[in-house]
């Protein structure tokens, strides 16, 4: 048996180590002439070291990502921040708090200010949204309370704006924060980049235990009866799909080749990030800020390199680079230490397809891991998990649908 995996971002390569570690042949086939998809590292000259797309942060609780790099040999390539209150600044009066939750319900210090623990009771709410309800409808908090604390990680979870995400799913967010292993445990960054943390070790150890990976092999078509696909078909070459063969597509909603199969996914709406990378001195120490007050939403300052990340970012899709790049360092100059500081070598990375929208209603055209091909599954962050596109939805749906690969009974 071996199962094809096409599509080598986390959730294939999720897939395919989840096949591996139970002893069965893979092969991968990535499009690119790298690995990562949406989750990806690539040298920059001027620069002079590697850039990731964009920030990439998880919790302690993600426990499908923890899992991927325990078995990849990369659990040290993290590094935490926050764990004692993540830190907040606003940009307009440089106010700066420390976020802790729940203690932010006692604790006065441990809240944004202007906040008071009813603005939090009133939230509570927010822990029993329903699917299909707006979010911002189980809100009855303060103005502050909104603009301080739920749009800043109700944008940043589900890169969707408070006023139009699903209540569930941001109920789903706020548990998991709220819970032992979430906020308080800090937010997890690359030590170095994406590359270094989540895909050099998962395609050095899948080729050490017998998995083959093809980069630049776009699939193209694919031969199929009623019930099974039986060929997969490359620019190059084609590859018979045996009896007992499994084919996982993990894939982002838009690939075109989802049509060879009968399906679209047109009606899953997207959302941008823009990611604004300054080149600065290196001897600026590590941190992960929150912002509020202006653009930027986040900094993350590391390895000579101030990313400035910006979530639901619509409204800045059509501004040109160098704008956005000249407003943000006003907001970030001063707490690099000197606003007078000259504007740096700038990197501007738009994704207009980041994740999809979690508005209310989208659970719906989710897709399931199965599929009405009897050989085949999905896997990527946008497939059914119950999750907001991340990381962690990303690899759980990678090891979900390896493990179905395995098991006769879904076949
Ligand atoms: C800027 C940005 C910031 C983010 N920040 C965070 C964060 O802080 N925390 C977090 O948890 N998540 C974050 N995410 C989300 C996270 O990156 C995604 O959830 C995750 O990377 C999705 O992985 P995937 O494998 O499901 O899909 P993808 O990464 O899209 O992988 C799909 C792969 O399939 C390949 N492919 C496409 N067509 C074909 C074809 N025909 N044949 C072969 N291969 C093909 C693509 O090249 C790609 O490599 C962020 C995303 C972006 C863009």
């Amino acid at each position: 048996m071996r199962v094809h995996i096409i599509g080598g971002g986390v959730a294939g390569l999720a897939a395919a180590i989840g096949c591996v570690e139970r002893g069965v042949a893979v092969t991968l086939y990535e499009a690119a002439p790298q690995l990562g998809g949406r989750c990806r590292s690539y040298r920059h000259d001027e620069f002079g070291c590697d850039l990731d797309n964009g920030a990439h942060a998880v919790l302690a609780n993600n426990a499908a990502v923890h899992r991927y790099l325990k078995t990849i040999g990369a659990t040290d390539r993290l590094a935490t921040f926050g764990r004692h209150g993540l830190p907040f600044v606003d940009v307009r009066d440089r106010a700066t708090w420390k976020l802790h939750l729940p203690q932010g319900l006692w604790a006065k210090s441990a809240r944004p200010p202007g906040t008071s623990a009813w603005d939090l009771i009133c939230s509570a709410r927010l822990l029993w949204g329903s699917a299909n309800k707006a979010a911002h409808t189980s809100l009855n908090a303060s103005i502050t309370a909104v603009e301080k604390l739920w749009e800043p990680l109700c944008t940043s979870a589900l890169n969707t704006p408070l006023i139009e995400a699903d209540a569930a799913l941001l109920s789903t967010v706020v548990r998991g924060m709220m819970g032992w292993s979430g906020l308080r445990s800090g937010l997890k960054l690359p030590v170095h980049s994406l590359t270094h943390t989540y895909l050099a070790p998962a395609q050095e150890w899948l080729q050490r235990h017998g998995g083959i990976v093809h980069l630049q092999s776009p699939l193209r078509d694919v031969g199929k009866s009623n019930t099974h696909v039986e060929r997969l078909i490359f620019s190059q070459t084609e590859v018979t799909v045996q009896a007992a063969d499994a084919v996982v597509f993990a894939l982002p909603p838009w690939a075109p080749v989802w049509r060879q199969l009968g399906l679209n996914f047109d009606i899953l709406a997207l959302s941008p990030i823009v990611n604004v990378h300054f080149r600065i001195a290196p001897t600026h120490a590590s941190r992960f800020v929150g912002l509020i007050g202006g653009l930027s939403q986040w900094l993350w300052v590391h390895d000579g390199v101030a990313t400035v990340t910006i979530s639901a970012a619509d409204a800045h899709m059509n501004t040109d680079g160098d704008t956005l790049a000249k407003t943000i360092w006003t907001e970030i100059a001063p707490l690099l230490g000197d606003p007078q500081m000259p504007l740096p070598p700038v990197h501007v990375v738009k994704e207009r397809r980041a994740t999809i929208r979690h508005v209310p209603g989208v659970a719906a055209y989710r897709p399931a891991i199965r599929t009405i091909f009897q050989n085949v599954f999905l896997a990527g962050d946008w497939v059914n998990t119950g999750l907001p596109c991340t990381l962690e939805s990303a690899v759980q749906a990678g090891f979900s649908a390896g493990l179905a690969c395995l098991m006769p009974g879904l076949r």
